[in-house]
């Protein structure tokens, strides 16, 4: 009995050993997200208890879903077949609004407190002077030339929406105001980012969409100059934003994509020239990218794109109302934009430091 007890334990005392070392080892090479992350896939494959804990956590989230469309049984008066089923059905009788209001005004201002602890990251972009780092407060007050109009700004936006909910940006012809504010929109930005004459865009329903068009025109221009390239791929680094993968996806190109330095969170430019084929079709870049606010080398990849003849898209959907100011404040900050000769698009959201709503006006994709 003795020596089984201290032959477990001295086996313990190894497993213990070699765990430390091997931890020691991957936080070495490759940081401790990369420690993180090892370890996350080494219970999954090791302990079985994970693996099912990671499955039922996402099977409660499904869960939580379908009951939210449930429909509630004390508002379905009227026993339909539906209702029976349980799905959302159009009630019997409405909800009266007041009741409505109030319902939906307390599921709001949940979000709300979350938002307003300032920790959401990447979805909400707030003027609020209190909330704001010095420098973007700097950037907003010399983009909005209205020092300390934060709120008043927020209250501004507001009104200018609900003016317009029910017009459609369908018919320029029916409504050529919206026609008006989207031509200078489009134009000022075009401006910001040092675009010239020629440099013409569109508004979209947000980033992602303004992505989905830029690839896809790049994807019908290739069809066109390039008919034998019959799966056409872009070439990124690692860290652009997934818009490009349902890009991708939707529009039947491959990414190839380019691994970042750890460090500088920069590719290497002979790995990004060394990923262009024959059938790459558009070079991309981001300024900055979404998950470290890492601007990418593009005055190198701009040089690349004009040797090797190729369209480049620069993502600055965060960057792209906040780096041009923030660069008027004396910040250094690296040439990104059209100045250079090699960017032939440009991706940049208003509904982020444009400090406007997502939606309706967000976005401006502008192309040369
Ligand atoms: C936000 C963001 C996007 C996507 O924009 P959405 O408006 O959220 O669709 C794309 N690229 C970058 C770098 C972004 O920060």
């Amino acid at each position: 009995m003795i020596s089984i007890t201290s032959f477990l334990l001295w086996a313990e005392h190894v497993v213990f050993t070699l765990v430390i070392l091997w931890a020691v080892q991957t936080a070495f090479l490759h940081g401790l997200g990369g420690l993180v992350g090892q370890l996350l896939r080494f219970l999954k494959l090791t302990v079985p208890g994970v693996d099912s804990l990671i499955k039922s956590t996402l099977q409660n989230e499904v869960q939580g879903f379908i009951n939210q469309v449930k429909s509630d049984p004390s508002r379905t008066s009227g026993q339909t077949q539906a209702a029976a089923k349980r799905i959302v059905v159009i009630p019997r009788t409405g909800i009266p609004p007041a009741e409505l209001l109030k319902e939906m005004n307390a599921m709001k201002e949940r979000e709300v407190a979350v938002m307003e602890e300032g920790k959401i990251f990447a979805y909400v972009y707030t003027q609020e002077n209190d909330k704001l780092e010095q420098v973007q407060l700097e950037a907003f007050n010399l983009y909005t030339e209205q020092p300390q109009l934060s709120t008043h700004h927020d209250k501004l936006v507001l009104e200018a929406h609900h003016a317009f909910l029910h017009e459609n940006a369908l018919s320029p012809m029916v409504f050529p105001s919206l026609r008006k504010f989207e031509t200078e929109v489009i134009s000022m930005s075009a401006n910001m980012l040092h675009g010239d004459g020629h440099v013409v865009g569109s508004l979209t329903s947000g980033g992602t969409e303004s992505i989905l068009m830029a690839v896809k025109t790049y994807r019908d221009r290739a069809r066109k100059l390039f008919p034998h390239i019959k799966v056409p791929n872009m070439v990124a680094p690692v860290t652009i934003h997934p818009a490009f993968v349902k890009a991708a996806h939707y529009f039947g190109l491959e990414l190839v994509t380019v691994a970042v330095d750890q460090r500088s969170q920069r590719p290497d430019m002979a790995e990004y020239e060394q990923a262009i084929t024959a059938q790459t079709i558009v070079l991309l870049a981001s300024a900055p990218q979404y998950c470290h606010g890492v601007v990418d080398p593009i005055p190198e990849i701009s040089e690349i794109a004009v040797r090797r003849g190729l369209p480049l898209h620069v993502d600055a959907c965060v960057g792209g109302y906040m780096l041009p100011w923030v660069e008027k404040l004396g910040y250094q900050v690296p040439e990104f934009d059209f100045r250079l000769p090699g960017v032939t698009s440009m991706s940049a959201d208003l509904h982020k430091y444009g400090y406007t709503f997502k939606v309706v006006f967000s976005n401006a994709g502008a192309l040369r």
